[in-house]
C-alpha cells in the first residue's frame, strides 16, 4: 500500500518530468519557454510571500499546454486550446482546491481584468490579446459579477498578475527543483 507521502512525492516527480520533457517547447507566440515562463511566474510569486499553495500554482498555471500536441501557434490559426480547463482537469485528481481553482481561473481572470482595469488591457502581450479574443473577449457586468462571488477569485488575480509579468527574456530564477518544495507542500494542504 502506497502511503499519502509517496502519492505526494511521485505527483510532484510527474510535475517535474513534464516539465523536463515538454518545457522547452516556446510559450505560445511569446518570447520565453514554458519552463523560463512557470519559474518566472512561481519566483514573482515567492518574491511576493504568496502561500506555497499559490506558488505552487503559478508553478504549474500552464500545464494544460504541456498535455496536449496542438501547434504552439494554435491561436494563430483561430483555435483555444482550452489549456485552463485541460490543465484542471489533470490536477484535480491530484491537487486540492486552494490549487487547482486559481489555475482553472487564470484565463478568466484575464477576461476581468480587461473588463474592469482600462490599462490592463494595454499592458497585455500581442499574444495574449490575440487569445483574448478566443477566449471570450473582457466579461460582461454580469460574468463580473458571477466571477467575483467565485472561491479564491483573489488569488486567481493575483496568478494572473505573475502570468503576464513572466515573459521576461534572459531573466534569472531558481531552477525546477528549488520550486518542488512547494508542490510537496501544496499537496498536503487541506483546503
Ligand atoms: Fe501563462
Amino acid at each position: 500500500m502506497t502511503t499519502e507521502a509517496e502519492n505526494n512525492h511521485s505527483t510532484t516527480d510527474e510535475v517535474l518530468r513534464l516539465f523536463r520533457e515538454r518545457g522547452g517547447s516556446q510559450y505560445g507566440g511569446e518570447v520565453v519557454t514554458q519552463l523560463e515562463h512557470a519559474l518566472q511566474a512561481a519566483t514573482f510569486a515567492e518574491r511576493e510571500t504568496a502561500t506555497p499553495a499559490l506558488i505552487a500554482a503559478a508553478l504549474i498555471h500552464d500545464v494544460g499546454h504541456l498535455l496536449h500536441d496542438l501547434p504552439q501557434d494554435a491561436p494563430d490559426q483561430g483555435i483555444d486550446d482550452q489549456h485552463e480547463t485541460r490543465a484542471a482537469v489533470w490536477l484535480a485528481s491530484r491537487f486540492p482546491p486552494v490549487v487547482v481553482a486559481p489555475v482553472a481561473m487564470h484565463v478568466a481572470a484575464k477576461r476581468y481584468l480587461c473588463a474592469i482595469d482600462a490599462d490592463y488591457l494595454g499592458q497585455l502581450s500581442q499574444p495574449s490579446i490575440q487569445s483574448l479574443a478566443l477566449q471570450g473577449g473582457p466579461m460582461t457586468r454580469d460574468e463580473i459579477d458571477c466571477f467575483e462571488s467565485r472561491p479564491y477569485f483573489q488569488d486567481a488575480l493575483r496568478l494572473r498578475r505573475w502570468d503576464d509579468a513572466a515573459k521576461v527574456v534572459g531573466m534569472v530564477t531558481p531552477g525546477l527543483e528549488h520550486f518542488a518544495r512547494y508542490l510537496d507542500r501544496a499537496l498536503e494542504s487541506e483546503e
